[in-house]
């Protein structure tokens, strides 16, 4: 048992976890204690955007550990100019606050909002977000969140998150009013299942709310950096965000998230935000070389064509076993398993050699590297297919 190699009880048990320890890793394979391997289409949950351990992260990591790691946030550092001038000339937008990781990108994110409010919309601060959102797990961005499971954890809340219906505009508008300042929302909404937020949807949200002067803040942690074909999630429907948060894949494996804002809304003074570790460049050095790597027309047309390989993969996989729909754009994809069978799967998968994630009890998500192989989507269906089988023997 790994529980005499390894100090397991030491650690604050937060989730369940399987018994294998994970000592290794490369591109799109995981191996435990005992040297078992693992095709891995979880990816340290969607965050290793060139899988595990690609050359680019060692190299970047090595040349600027020698160099410099923390110069202080109170100094400038080239990386995190460099990391925020990519991320403004990506996106359209203006300014970057670099943070450790998505949720404190989403703070960031309300804050600035509130801020805005406070000085041009006579102390609007309420952000209308949506059900079944996720927006990570500091008490403010659980307040914004609206999945189930947190309603009633770690009560109060924090106050001014109103909660509107998915894709539905009226239900929107039916919660704005004076004290409104913004809307919050994934492009898909990755926790919840993998459930896009519809083209028309997005498109009239980012009219109404301009023509309403509220802010659009759009959490690109799990959709950005090139997960779904494109740089950002929100390009498939042609519009910009007045705020673009980042995490995730931004860092291809280490803690480091972007709150990104078009001028109008940059209005922080000196003292409203900051951050020990907010763009230390061992960190933005690792962002800009995940940042080289993945926005290029190349790679990003590799994407599309492995994500269609999976896609119409799992569509055969569900039509032979009679499960349900296939959704997702990219490589961010989910299988409707059509009964409450994700755990048992997930455990089978994992016994042949596969890990997937079971983000509801009757649906599992794929979110493999970007870089994953043609040979290695074919291995991934053949496994998600026997272990299919198996649950329901
Ligand atoms: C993962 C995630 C977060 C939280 O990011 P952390 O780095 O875990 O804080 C927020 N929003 C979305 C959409 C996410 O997928």
């Amino acid at each position: 048992m790994p529980g005499t190699a390894f100090p397991m009880h030491a650690l604050m048990e937060i989730t369940a976890r399987p018994s294998p320890v994970m000592v290794r890793g490369e591109g799109s394979w995981l191996w435990d204690h005992e040297g078992r391997r693992y095709l891995d289409f979880i990816q340290g949950w969607a965050v290793n955007a060139l899988g595990h351990c690609p050359p680019q992260i060692g190299e970047a990591l090595a040349e600027q550990s020698r160099r410099l790691i923390s110069p202080s946030p109170a100094f400038h550092n080239g990386p995190a100019m460099q990391l925020a001038q990519r991320l403004v000339n990506g996106s359209g937008l203006h300014q970057a606050f670099l943070t450790s990781s998505g949720a404190e990108a989403n703070e960031g994110a309300i804050k600035l909002a509130r801020k805005w409010g406070a000085l041009h919309r006579g102390g609007a601060h309420e952000i209308v977000t949506f059900e079944n959102a996720f927006h990570g797990r500091t008490l403010a961005t659980m307040s914004a969140s609206g999945k189930p499971q947190f309603a009633a954890l770690f009560e109060p809340k924090v106050p001014g998150f109103p909660k509107a219906r998915w894709n539905d505009l009226g239900a929107v508008q039916a919660v704005c009013g004076p004290r409104t300042v913004a809307v919050m929302l994934e492009p898909i909404q990755g926790e919840a299942g993998v459930v896009p937020a519809s083209t028309p949807f997005l498109q009239a949200l980012r009219a109404w709310t301009r023509e309403q002067g509220l802010l659009l803040i759009l959490d690109e942690i799990q959709t950005g950096i090139g997960r779904t074909g494109r740089p950002f999630g929100h390009q498939r429907a042609g519009i910009t965000p007045d705020i673009l948060t980042l995490g995730k894949h931004l860092g291809g494996g280490v803690p480091l998230g972007a709150m990104v804002a078009a001028r109008e809304v940059c209005c922080f003074e000196h003292g409203d935000q900051g951050g020990t570790y907010s763009g230390n460049p061992l960190m933005a050095a690792v962002g800009c070389a995940v940042w080289d790597a993945v926005i290029n027309d190349d790679f990003l047309a590799r994407v599309c064509r492995r994500g269609e390989r999976l896609r119409q993969g799992l569509i055969a996989v569900s039509a032979r076993r009679g499960l349900g729909e296939v959704r997702g754009e990219g490589l961010l994809l989910a299988l409707d398993l059509g009964a409450p069978i994700a755990g048992a799967v997930v455990d089978a998968a994992r016994e042949l050699g596969l890990l997937v994630n079971g983000p509801r009890p009757d649906r599992l998500r794929l979110m493999p590297a970007l870089t994953v192989s043609d040979e290695e989507i074919d291995e991934m269906l053949a496994r998600l297919d026997q272990a299919i089988v198996r649950t329901r023997s």
